[in-house]
């Protein structure tokens, strides 16, 4: 197998800033091909994250390190125990050449990764949210209303603005649907629950809030305010794996998962089957990526019960093209290549 890894700058619409890292304009993810002895290719995609310890040099490092003959795309599972072998493996490598192999190999089967799953994919029934990062309450409206399209609105909060971009949110789109995302941003329990006792009592739409607390909160902590929460909470930067469901069933309502935290799509499968199990509500995320990364998790879509995958929408230089959101609405109608990620690229 030839592996053909590179950079990719992606330049944002908007600067992105959310609690737990500084607006930046730009953001880098790596990209994969891999190519078979006989010209079948797969692309894969990682955003490299630094709240992980994670850098595109680190994983564009790791891919020079493999023993390409070990990858195949007619042997996922045994792929993927070799580089589950492989010491300090960065889950942003796994995820960007498990996507790969997935593509490959559905194109192989002559089928799109949904259905090679088993999962199947129903156009005009999955919905992502629009996400708006922090800024000036002013900049927030601006945003919401460039975001009119969108049927639901995730509003980034853990700020000392939060009140005042929740009112500058709501006097633009008064009647829409609002997930609330503050990426740890509440540090006490306390603080937390009065967050939440005052955004239901301001607003009666917003569907659910996303980690309220820091991932290093004690149980005891996220269990009181599970207990005491008068909306449903879910995990996201306390969920990366299958491995952390139980603790997620105790300690919140739903998880968030996204390709880059399990390692790709197929872990990602296993995380929201055992979190469906478990009785959690299910979401799928994403990061600032391509249309690679995004198509991969839309394919998953019948896992979830939510989805947030817009991380391409607030980009200016997507080079690639695959599922849409026009209005929100996910949907593969429009993709040329009809097998694996379906995914090409532009132009
Ligand atoms: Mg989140």
């Amino acid at each position: 197998m030839k592996v053909e890894a590179y950079p990719c700058q992606l330049l944002l619409a908007n600067p992105w800033k959310i609690a737990s890292s500084k607006g930046s304009g730009t953001h880098n993810v790596v990209i994969a091909k891999l190519t078979d002895a006989s010209g079948l290719s797969g692309l894969g995609e990682c955003p490299p994250s630094s709240l992980y310890g994670e850098t595109v040099a680190g994983v564009l490092e790791f891919c020079t390190r493999l023993d390409t003959s070990r990858l195949s795309f007619s042997d996922i599972a045994g792929s993927m125990n070799y580089l589950e072998s492989l010491p300090g493996i960065p889950f942003a490598a796994k995820c960007l050449l498990n996507i790969a192999l997935l593509d490959g190999a559905a194109k192989h089967a002559g089928k799109p990764i949904y259905d090679f799953l088993g999962l199947g994919f129903r156009e005009n029934q999955h919905v992502t949210s629009f996400s708006i990062g922090i800024d000036t309450p002013e900049i927030v409206a601006r945003k919401v209303v460039d975001a009119a399209a969108y049927p639901v609105i995730k509003l980034k909060v853990g700020d000392p603005r939060d009140k005042e971009n929740f009112a500058a949110l709501r006097s633009v789109a008064p009647e829409k649907p609002v997930r609330v995302d503050a990426n740890e941003g509440w540090k006490t329990k306390e603080h937390a629950l009065q967050m939440l006792e005052w955004l239901v009592a301001t607003d009666g739409k917003i569907q659910f809030v996303e980690q309220p607390m820091p991932r290093t909160t004690s149980v005891a902590d996220l269990v009181w305010l599970k207990a005491r929460s008068p909306l449903p909470l879910y995990a996201d930067e306390s969920c990366h794996t299958v491995k952390d469901i139980p603790h997620c069933a105790e300690c919140y309502h739903g998880v968030n998962v996204k390709l880059v935290k399990t390692g790709g799509i197929s872990m990602a499968f296993d995380t929201l089957q055992a979190a469906r199990k478990a009785g959690l509500k299910t979401m799928i995320g994403c990061m600032i990526e391509t249309s690679i990364l995004i198509s991969a998790a839309a394919h998953l879509a019948e896992l979830a019960d939510h989805l947030d995958i817009d991380g391409n929408l607030l980009t200016t230089n997507d080079p690639f093209l695959g599922a849409t959101a026009e209005k929100g609405i996910i949907s593969f109608a429009s993709a040329k290549e009809k097998t694996g990620l379906r995914v090409s690229p532009k132009g």
